[in-house]
């Protein structure tokens, strides 16, 4: 997103649109895997010499659960977007776009589950519990080092 500095009037100026979700789309992670469009709610104001952008963001996004491993979509909010960026007398425009990407980001879960009551995977079978239980023995409490299990050291 770009904003044309030189069109601001000096009480400022609103932005409300969107930006397509590939300004953040990453090659390959582990977790997320889309983005959808990025819509925000801006106010722009040069004050002395910089301009202050401030407002919110969401975006739609699809995530791996942490627990179960399944794709679920969460919408990712910023409330409290705000950037000053320098902007001198004769600035033609600012590209916010980088900003836009990194706080959303920023804002995505680094913990996320489908639903707080999400069952998980079975440590043991691997099957997915929200499905129903698998036939696994039931162990009363798992050992200590039942979360090391599988782990190649
Ligand atoms: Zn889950
Ligand atoms: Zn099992």
């Amino acid at each position: 997103m770009k904003i044309l500095v030189a069109r601001i009037p000096e009480e400022g100026s609103h932005y409300e649109g969107s930006e397509p979700g590939s300004i953040i789309e990453l090659e390959s992670d582990p977790v997320i895997k889309s983005f959808g469009d990025v819509f925000y709610v801006l106010y722009g104001q040069v004050v002395s010499g910089e301009l202050v952008v401030r407002g919110s963001l969401n975006s739609e996004v699809e995530l791996r659960c942490a627990r179960c491993s399944e794709i679920f979509s969460t919408t990712v909010e910023v409330s409290d977007f705000l950037r000053a960026y320098p902007a001198p007398e004769g600035t033609d425009m600012v590209d916010i776009t980088e900003d836009l990407r990194e706080e959303i980001l920023l804002h995505v879960p680094g913990f996320a589950v489908c639903s707080e009551d999400c069952k998980g995977m079975c440590s043991q079978c691997g099957a997915d519990l929200n499905n129903g239980p698998c036939s696994c023995e039931k162990s009363t409490s798992p050992g200590p080092w039942s979360a090391l299990d599988g782990m190649s050291l």
